[in-house]
């Protein structure tokens, strides 16, 4: 596809559009735009254009659709699949000024949003209506609402309440030709036709630009308990993670942190961590509203760990301590980028059994390749992130490093798994998709794309290299 560079006449007709303001085009700023969290992916945009209203959002859609111009969406700029990075140039369409909210329905417990409102802050405006959306991607912090749902994020809470897709009830989107849809709405039930509103929850800014979205609320859990459980082996640990979840009380997340991973993040805040010296870490977190009920949980909880040859169980119960517990899991991500230099983040999913197999597989992988492999996450989903790290100043070559990430593919999809549990392809594992899918469902989904997106304008280079 040959696309139009974004020119003067265009800035001047975005300008008219947004406000000349909202037009951004110094290469400073667009420096800002160029990646977001993945490693190793750097474009520049032409420009960021920044709406603050569905009506701007169509007219920017119309104008790029007239002169077939690129655009890319973009929230937070967290992705970790180069999600955001604007791989043609182009326009990036950044959401972050339409980020109010529109309606908390305390009645229906149900909140209408735009989508660049912050997650942690509409975590926040919820709770003073003891009420709360269960999704929390480690990166609450900076994501936003639009982006979690380009994405199905999860997060560690996911075990117990879902992903994204499970509290979408509705959405405002403009497709790429600038028409808007309004899917769903206040709704629990709806079966109308095909489900357009799964389709484009997950599809990575690639069929629509989310404008709005009406999502479920659930109560706020009264009491919240976290629980630290050092393991001295992975087994023992994944042992306590299966047994955990036969018991008749569903923990809100259960968390992993392999030793090397946490003796970084210790590194990372500068504090001797406790249990330092155990090669695998568990975070348990209980929530509930009756108290005296989650200390049984937690008591049975613990039997079992020790079961499992846990060299302790601490239980966080006040404010600061579930803090200091699950701040080396919050700042993993931040002490990996900063102490070491990750040139593959990987989200990898399998059946909770295979775990084991994994992480034995992608070590022996990590080996053969020289590189440092940094395992964490969401234990109780099966989802491990696999960090692939050298030492700062040293180099892997792209041919090594594409190498070494089929293989990590290749064990994956061997043990029943897939490629990304909750991060997409994005641009990174682009190449890789064909190792995942059947050309059948392949070829489905670029039929889909094409009857969004005839010219391709939507986050084009994104899940497909070619359609
Ligand atoms: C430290 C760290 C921890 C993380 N932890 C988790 C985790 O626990 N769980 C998890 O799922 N992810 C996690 N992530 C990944 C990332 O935060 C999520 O994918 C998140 O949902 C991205 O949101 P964002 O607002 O930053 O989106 P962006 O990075 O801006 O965009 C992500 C994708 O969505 C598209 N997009 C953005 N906004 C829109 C819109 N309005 N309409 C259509 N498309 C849009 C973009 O084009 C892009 O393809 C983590 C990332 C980091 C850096």
């Amino acid at each position: 596809m040959k696309y139009t560079k974004v020119n003067n006449a265009i800035i001047t007709e975005l300008s008219k559009i947004v406000g000349v303001e909202n037009v951004i085009t110094d290469a400073d700023v667009l420096d800002n735009y160029a990646h977001d969290e993945t490693p190793l992916y750097h474009t520049l945009p032409d420009v960021v254009v920044k709406p603050s209203a569905t009506a701007e959002v169509a007219e920017i859609m119309k104008l790029a659709s007239e002169y077939v111009i690129p655009v890319t969406p973009r929230s937070g700029g967290t992705s970790l699949s180069a999600g955001a990075v604007p791989v043609y140039a182009g326009i990036v369409l950044s959401l972050e000024r339409m980020n109010r909210i529109k309606e908390i329905d305390t009645k229906n417990l149900m909140v209408v949003v735009e989508p660049g409102i912050i997650t942690e802050q509409l975590g926040i405006e919820l709770a003073k209506h003891d009420l709360f959306f269960p999704p929390d991607p480690v990166s609450l912090d900076s994501c936003m609402i639009g982006g979690n749902v380009a994405e199905c994020a999860g997060g560690p809470r996911a075990m117990k309440y879902g992903v994204t897709k499970h509290y979408v009830l509705g959405l405002e989107a403009v497709l790429p030709t600038g028409d808007v849809i309004r899917i769903g709405g206040k709704l629990l039930k709806n079966v109308t036709g095909y489900n357009l509103l799964d389709l484009i929850v997950g599809s990575e800014g690639t069929l629509a630009v989310v404008t709005e979205a009406t999502l479920k609320l659930l109560p706020l859990p009264k009491v919240v308990i976290a629980l630290l459980v050092p393991f001295k082996c992975t087994e023992d640990a994944v042992g306590f993670t299966t047994d955990v979840l036969k018991v008749d009380c569903m923990p809100a997340a259960v968390e992993f942190l392999e030793g090397d991973v946490y003796r970084l993040a210790g590194q990372y805040l500068e504090r001797k961590l406790p249990f330092n010296e155990a090669d695998a870490h568990i975070i348990v977190e209980l929530d509930g509203n009756d108290k005296n009920l989650l200390k049984k949980q937690y008591d049975k909880i613990g039997d079992i760990a020790l079961k499992h040859g846990a060299l302790d169980v601490f239980v966080a119960e006040s404010a600061k301590d579930k803090e200091k517990v699950w701040e080396p899991r919050k700042k993993t991500s931040e002490a990996l980028k900063t102490l070491t230099n990750p040139v593959a983040r990987e989200d990898l999913v399998v059946p909770k059994d295979k775990i084991p197999a994994l992480l034995q597989k992608l070590k022996e992988c990590a080996a053969k390749h020289e590189a440092q492999l940094y395992a964490f996450g969401h234990l109780g989903d099966g989802n491990i992130h696999a960090d692939f790290a050298y030492p700062k100043d040293a180099h892997i070559s792209d041919e090594r490093l594409a190498h070494m990430r089929k293989e990590v593919y290749e064990i994956t999809l061997e043990l029943g798994g897939a490629l990304t549990a909750e991060h997409g392809v994005g641009l990174s594992k682009i190449r890789y998709l064909e190792m995942a899918l059947s050309q059948t469902e392949l070829e489905l989904m670029k039929q889909i794309k094409k009857l969004f997106d005839p010219q391709n304008i939507l986050n084009p280079g994104k899940i497909f290299t070619s359609l």
